[in-house]
């Protein structure tokens, strides 16, 4: 069992935390071995989609000092996250969501601005993954 990570102020309400999701955040921190802030977590103030995985504490949203996102994926996949979100803002920063499962289990999206500043999802796929992991050749 891994320690706990995460602190009481990091979240809305931890105590309305899905347990078994937090013991998996915390798996998933441990294996990283590098630092994980959390950006959202179940606050019902926040917009989230009608399905979201967040009020209900299945979810969080958190950037890390691992600067290699293609690591912070295939260990989010390797820790069993039934949703994972990955981000990037206009000026190179990665940000992710990961969800325990459930409603969106084995959901996962690229998350992009488009022109119009809008938020826009596309499902993910090799291809996809590896322009956002700027592996391209
Ligand atoms: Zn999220």
């Amino acid at each position: 069992m891994a320690k706990d990570y995460f602190g009481v102020k990091e979240f809305y309400d931890k105590s309305k935390m899905f347990k078994p999701f937090l013991d998996r955040l915390n798996g998933f921190r441990e294996d990283l071995g590098k630092k994980v802030f959390l950006t959202s977590s179940n606050s019902p103030a926040q917009k989230h989609v009608a399905t979201s995985d967040h009020p209900g504490g299945y979810a969080v949203d958190f950037t890390t000092e691992e600067n290699s996102p293609r690591r912070v994926y295939e260990l989010m996949v390797k820790h069993g996250f039934g949703g994972i979100g990955l981000y990037r803002t206009a000026d190179r920063r990665y940000y992710y969501h990961c969800a325990f499962g459930g409603k969106d289990i084995s959901d996962k999206w690229l998350g992009y601005v488009d022109a119009k500043g809008n938020i826009k999802y596309k499902a993910l796929d090799e291809k996809v993954l590896k322009k956002f992991f700027g592996e391209e050749v």
